[in-house]
C-alpha cells in the first residue's frame, strides 16, 4: 500500500477498493478506537461497471440480490446458476470463517471447526475455476465478469480452483468501498495510533538480514549495518525472500508467481463526471490473455484494463481528475522492464480504452506516470513485481499458503499477502490477527 502525489494529484499505487470493511474496523475496535473517527469509508454503488468490446455494458449493483435480478434481465436462463454460484461462495466462506481465517490449515483447528469441514461443498468447490462458472453460467459476458475475480489474487481463473468463488461473494455481501483520500489515509491512521502508543517505526529501513543461531532468531541487520537484537521476528515482505533474508541464497519458481501488474497514473484538468468509479474495459480474448501472461510471460498485446476514476476532491486539484489504470502484467521476472516496454504497455492499454470509446484525452493530460513489474520490484522487495507472492493456481496452493510461524526457526514468524490465508487488504489483516495469536500462544506475555 502506497501513496504517490504531485501538482495536488493523489494516487494509490497499491490498493484502490475495500472488501470486508468490519476487518478493518476490527482492527480499530482492537486498539480501543471506533474507525469512523479515523477514517471515512464510502460503499460503491454500482460495484463496477464491465464494457465489452462490441460495445456492450453491464453495470454490476452492489447489493447480491439486485445483481441477480440484473442478471435475470441479461441472460434468464443463467438467474438459476448464478444464485447457485452465489450459494457455493456462501458455503466456502462460511466454512473458512471458522477454520482458515483463524489459524494455519496444518494447525488444529478446534473441534467445532473440524466438524465444519465435514460440510465442505467437495463436488464443486475443488474444482475448475472457470470451468465451475461455465458449469453454471452460460453468457459469456457474465462468465467474463466472474471470470475476474481470481485476479483479486494475481490468479487466473483457468488455473484456480472454484473455492475462490468465495470472492465474489464476499464482495456482494459485504460490499466494495473506497476511502476518502485514497487507501494510503488507512496507513496514515494506524502509523499515527501506533506512535500515541508508543511504537517506534523505522520507515525507510530495508531488513537485509534475519539473524539467528539455526534455531532461533536473535535479531535483524539492516542494509546501513546496524543489528537490532530482537527474541520475535514477524516478516511481512514476500515470502519467495524470506530463505534469502536467512542464507543470502536468492531463489524463487517463475512459475508459481502471482500476477504483477502495470498502472498508468493520469492527473487530468478536466473531471470525468459521467465516468463510474470502477470500470473494467475488457480485452477481446480473455482466455488468451491469461495464456499470454502465464504460458508465454508477456505483456497481452490487448489487455483487459481496469479503471479508477475517484469522484474526490481531496485526490486532485479542483476541476481535475485522477485516473488510476491498471492491467495484469506477468510476476515471474523474465521479462525486462525499461523504459521503452513501459511505454509499449501503456500504449496498449490506452488502445484498448480508446477501441472501447473511453479515450483519455491527451490535450488535459497534466501528470502521466507509469508503475510496472521491475519498479514494484525495486520499491516493495518483490521478486518479479509479484503482488501475491506465490499465485493460487491448484488447491494446495490456494489453500496451503506458506505458514504464519516458520518450523524450526523459534522466533520467527510470517505474516502478509505472501503468506496464509492470502492477499488484498483484508486478508492481510486476518493473516496478522493469526500471526499475533501464534506469538501470543507461543509466548504469553515475554515477547
Ligand atoms: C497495484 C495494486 C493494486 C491492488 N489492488 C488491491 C485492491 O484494490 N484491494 C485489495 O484489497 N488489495 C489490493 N492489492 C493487494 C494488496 O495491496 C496487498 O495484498 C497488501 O497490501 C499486502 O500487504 P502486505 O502488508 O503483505 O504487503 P505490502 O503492503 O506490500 O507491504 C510490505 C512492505 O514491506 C516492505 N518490505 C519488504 N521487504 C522488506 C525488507 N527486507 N526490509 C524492509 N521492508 C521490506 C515493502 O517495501 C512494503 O512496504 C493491490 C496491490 C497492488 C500492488
Amino acid at each position: 500500500m502506497n501513496r504517490w502525489s504531485t501538482r495536488g494529484y493523489v494516487f494509490d499505487t497499491g490498493p484502490t477498493l475495500l472488501t470486508m470493511p468490519h476487518v478493518l474496523s476490527r482492527l480499530f475496535v482492537a486498539l480501543g478506537e471506533r474507525i469512523e473517527d479515523h477514517l471515512q469509508l464510502e460503499p460503491l454503488d454500482p460495484h463496477a461497471e464491465y464494457i465489452y468490446p462490441d460495445g456492450c455494458r453491464i453495470r454490476v449493483p452492489a447489493r447480491s440480490e439486485d445483481w441477480l435480478a440484473a442478471v435475470r434481465e441479461i441472460a434468464p436462463a443463467d438467474a438459476g446458476g448464478a444464485r447457485r454460484l452465489h450459494e457455493l461462495g456462501e458455503r466456502i466462506y462460511r466454512l473458512s470463517e471458522g477454520t482458515f481465517f483463524l489459524n494455519h490449515p496444518l494447525l488444529p483447528f478446534g473441534l467445532p471447526a473440524a466438524g465444519s469441514l465435514r460440510h465442505f461443498p467437495l463436488r464443486h468447490a475443488w474444482g475448475n475455476y472457470a470451468q465451475t462458472v461455465a458449469r453454471f453460467v452460460k453468457d459469456p459476458r457474465l462468465r467474463r465478469i466472474y471470470n475476474r475475480y481470481p485476479t483479486y489474487v494475481g490468479s487466473s481463473p483457468y488455473r484456480c480452483p472454484a473455492t475462490l468463488l468465495v470472492i465474489p461473494y464476499i464482495e456482494h455481501t459485504f460490499g466494495a468501498w473506497r476511502v476518502k483520500g485514497g487507501m494510503y489515509r488507512i496507513v496514515e491512521a494506524l502509523l499515527r495510533l501506533a506512535k500515541e502508543r508508543g511504537v517506534e517505526v523505522m520507515a525507510g529501513a530495508a531488513v537485509a538480514e534475519i539473524e539467528g543461531g539455526g534455531e532461533r532468531v536473535t535479531g535483524v541487520r539492516l542494509d546501513d549495518g546496524r543489528r537490532l537484537a530482537c527474541p520475535v521476528v514477524v516478516f511481512n515482505g514476500d515470502s519467495a525472500s524470506l530463505e534469502q533474508m536467512l542464507d543470502g541464497k536468492r531463489r524463487f519458481k517463475p512459475e508459481s508467481r502471482s500476477l504483477s501488474g502495470v498502472i498508468l497514473l493520469a492527473g487530468l484538468r478536466t473531471a470525468l463526471t459521467d465516468w463510474s468509479a470502477h470500470t473494467v474495459v475488457f480485452s477481446a480474448d480473455y482466455e488468451r490473455e491469461f495464456a499470454d501472461l502465464f504460458d508465454r510471460s508477456m505483456l497481452p498485446e490487448d489487455p483487459t484494463v481496469y479503471v479508477y476514476a475517484p469522484r474526490d476532491e481531496t485526490m486532485a486539484p479542483p476541476g481535475g481528475q485522477s485516473l488510476f489504470l491498471m492491467a495484469n502484467a506477468p510476476g515471474d521476472g523474465l521479462l525486462a522492464w525499461n523504459e521503452a516496454a513501459a511505454r509499449v504497455a501503456s500504449q496498449r492499454m490506452l488502445e484498448r480504452l480508446r477501441r472501447s470509446g473511453l479515450a483519455v484525452l491527451a490535450d488535459s493530460l497534466e501528470i502521466f506516470d507509469v508503475w510496472h513489474p521491475g519498479r514494484f520490484e525495486k520499491r516493495f522487495l518483490a521478486p518479479g513485481g509479484a503482488i501475491y507472492g506465490e499465485n493460487s493456481h491448484g488447491w494446495r496452493r490456494a489453500f496451503l499458503r506458506p505458514p504464519n510461524r516458520v518450523r524450526g526457526m523459534r522466533g520467527l514468524y510470517c505474516t502478509g499477502g505472501s503468506y496464509h490465508p492470502g492477499g488484498g487488504v483484508p486478508m492481510v489483516l486476518i493473516s496478522a490477527e493469526i500471526t499475533v495469536r501464534l506469538i501470543l500462544r507461543d509466548w504469553g506475555g515475554r515477547a
